[in-house]
């Protein structure tokens, strides 16, 4: 394994959470109908996901793992630049094989017969053999960054760590309300949705009862261009948390993070919420492709909107406006 293999390890994986992000990714890229992750120690002694989706044939599970050509790394320089960066996005299991001890296990839809199983430790990858296994695709990854004890250091607690692949979990399960999410954490089900494709009956599974009753919908068409709508669900002012990871936003369907955003919708709440607490909001936006920029960094979420105060307006009067209806 080279140097610059290793540093691009650790660009795309930096903790447990971002080998969950990455397997859920694929789970929901593959079609499945039902996605189960399990994690153990936070993740650090172990990450299972668990997909029914089209599968993998015995050939497909070998070229998933290798590295994929068209995006090779030929320079540590490369890794600086954007057109490197672009290129892990087709490296995900090769680069989580490369830091861990880590078994794919499928079996196309549909086929009859065994499955096939493969094992790559710290890079070295072992031979396809025949396994038993249901139709899907069952990846665990076990003592990440065994082979890198600097990047291990760097972990936090269990509990935070955790945190993590539950905000990861949480977000994709939000964005995809007719795919059945769940999350165990130490053999003990953290949450787990029914993938009905409600976004209500998705929020009362992930954030329990009593939150789920205090939201209130939000939809609105603005004005203009700059947003084509905003829709998805806020807490009446009163039922915060201290913590802002319970501002999940999407922009055209993806997961990102936006200071913009979350500006907005505080700003929303004028003045109605204690200090540092903050309000539960599932809220996804449709702007025009080319109004913004997500590429701003390839492992963080985050976007920049080229009319970020147009933005902001059309989100904080969408939400305000939801308030004002429930009279709040
Ligand atoms: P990418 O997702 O960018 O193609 P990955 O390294 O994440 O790169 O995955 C490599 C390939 O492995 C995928 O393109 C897909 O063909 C296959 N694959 C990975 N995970 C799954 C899965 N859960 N179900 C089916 N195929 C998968
Ligand atoms: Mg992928």
């Amino acid at each position: 394994q080279t140097t610059v293999q290793r540093i691009a390890a650790g660009e795309v994986v930096e903790r447990p959470a971002s080998v969950v992000k990455e397997l859920v990714e694929n789970s929901l890229d593959a079609d499945a109908s039902r996605v189960s992750v399990a994690v153990r120690n936070g993740g650090k002694d172990g990450v299972r996901v668990r997909d029914d989706g089209v599968g993998m044939t015995e050939d497909e599970l070998a070229v998933a793992v290798e590295e994929h050509t068209t995006s090779k790394i030929s320079d540590i320089d490369d890794l600086e630049t954007g057109v490197a960066t672009l290129g892990f996005r087709g490296e995900a299991l090769h680069t989580i094989g490369a830091v861990s001890r880590t078994t794919v296990r499928s079996k196309p839809r549909g086929a009859a017969g065994a499955g096939a199983e493969l094992t790559v430790e710290g890079g070295d990858v072992g031979e396809v053999r025949p396994a038993g296994c249901p139709a899907g695709t069952t990846i665990e990854v076990d003592d990440l960054f065994f082979n890198t004890p600097a990047r291990k250091k760097f972990l936090k607690t269990d509990a935070t760590e955790f945190d993590h692949v539950n905000t990861v979990v949480t977000q994709y399960a939000l964005a995809n309300p007719g795919v059945a999410v769940s999350l165990e954490h130490n053999d003990r089900e953290v949450f787990a949705t029914e993938g009905r494709g409600s976004l209500e009956s998705t929020v009362l599974s992930v954030y329990g009862r009593e939150v789920a009753e205090a939201m209130t919908t939000v939809d609105a068409d603005p004005d203009g261009d700059t947003v084509d709508s905003v829709s998805g669900l806020v807490s009446h002012p009163e039922t915060t948390r201290a913590g802002r990871e319970y501002l999940s936003t999407f922009v055209n369907g993806r997961y990102v993070t936006a200071g913009t955003l979350r500006e907005a919708v505080l700003d929303a709440y004028g003045g109605q919420l204690a200090p540092d607490r903050y309000p539960f909001a599932v809220l996804f936006l449709d702007v025009p492709a080319n109004s913004v920029d997500v590429n701003v960094h390839p492992r963080k979420m985050e976007v920049r909107f080229d009319d970020e105060s147009g933005v902001k307006s059309a989100v904080e009067a969408a939400v305000e406006s939801a308030l004002l209806d429930e009279g709040l």
